[in-house]
């Protein structure tokens, strides 16, 4: 395998990075190693999920929990973090009010992985939802000069709401790793890329793909587009390290390559690719993924601005037949008799019981 490339694209990248960095101003002084493990530590705590049933799921279990595993799930899509607040740059204030709505309603995060491997671990009677971050601005992961975290970027206050009991740190970040403006490099603080990758991945989160450069992968060229599919995912996993794997991406713009199939797997030189899960630009609420309508590459979301998830909400509560509910148990799939038509049928190949009731 040709590592050499990828680390030479990998210290280019970086060595340019530095360079904007210093060049913008951006430099700050990076913790210590030791430091950023002790961090790494204390920034982990979250509660835990309700352990899966012991026994086994039943129908009357299902029922009295009102469990619907064939119900579709938001994945909400966000952009900047900052202020004042415009179509794609939504407030901390407000965000922190988003994570309050979605607890207070009844609903969980988790990584679009696992929505993607239908590896749902929510607790009994929750909806998990996915929280997704596009293009990797400064706003989403900042660090202050201390080396603390911005209380009011993204992770911050996902982090503080996690501690206070009221989420947990499960969300998507699509990062970029050659753009202009270089504040969207890896979140902009060039010291400290490497450190945020692999603090993200330690708590829980997951780092997805959004090509290298913002990729319009419509019109690009096949060859273009299979070489930053490939060279994103192989850069991301080189920098967390650990055996981690890229397994989603965010298609830049919306805009489709005219072969799909490239998102899914491909070859370019010695680095050979594949990914799970592509996620639209707009689209309403996601199929589950145990229905034959779930389609893995073209996941929509739901774009959070102005009183969009307000609205998202009290849609899933004017027809909670359409809202997937959680039977609590990950090794079952459980739903009612009769679902809407829109919701599709359980996949045949599910490896898994189903529970009806
Ligand atoms: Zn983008």
């Amino acid at each position: 395998m040709r590592t050499d490339k990828i680390i030479r694209f990998f210290v280019g990248a970086f060595v340019v990075g530095s360079l904007l960095g210093l060049m913008g101003g951006l430099l700050f002084g990076g913790p210590s190693t030791a430091n950023t493990a002790a961090r790494g530590d204390a920034e982990s705590a979250e509660p835990a999920p309700e352990p899966a049933a012991a026994q086994p799921m039943t129908p009357e279990k299902a029922q009295a929990i009102g469990a619907n595993e064939l119900g579709t799930i938001m994945v909400l899509e966000y952009h900047k973090i900052g202020s004042p607040s415009t179509e794609w740059t939504r407030t901390p204030e407000d965000f922190r009010a988003d994570l309050a709505l979605l607890w207070d309603e009844g609903y969980y995060p988790i990584n679009l992985r696992d929505l993607a491997t239908g590896n749902i671990e929510v607790p009994a009677g929750k909806t998990p939802v996915v929280l997704t971050f596009d293009d990797s601005s400064p706003g989403q992961y900042r660090l202050l000069e201390d080396g603390t975290i911005d209380p009011d970027c993204a992770v911050g206050v996902m982090q503080a709401a996690t501690r206070a009991g009221r989420w947990a740190s499960r969300a998507t970040f699509f990062v970029l790793l050659d753009v202009r403006p270089a504040d969207h490099l890896l979140f902009g603080q060039p010291d400290s890329q490497s450190e945020k990758l692999r603090n993200l991945v330690s708590w829980g989160y997951e780092v997805g793909s959004h090509t290298v450069t913002h990729l319009n992968l419509k019109e690009a060229s096949q060859e273009e587009s299979v070489k930053q599919l490939a060279v994103s995912k192989a850069t991301i996993e080189k920098i967390v390290g650990s055996g981690y794997s890229v397994d989603t991406m965010s298609v830049p713009f919306g805009a489709y390559p005219k072969d799909d199939s490239i998102l899914a797997a491909g070859t370019h030189e010695d680095l050979s690719y594949r990914y799970l899960a592509a996620v639209e630009v707009t689209g309403g609420s996601s199929s589950s993924p145990y229905s034959t309508e779930f389609a893995p590459l073209h996941i929509p979301r739901i774009v959070v601005d102005g009183g969009s998830l307000r609205a998202a909400v009290q849609r899933f509560k004017d027809n909670p037949k359409l809202r997937y509910v959680s039977d609590g148990d990950p090794s079952a799939v459980s739903f009612p008799e009769g679902v809407p038509d829109e919701l599709g049928a359980a996949l045949a190949d599910l490896g898994r019981p189903i529970i009806t009731y």
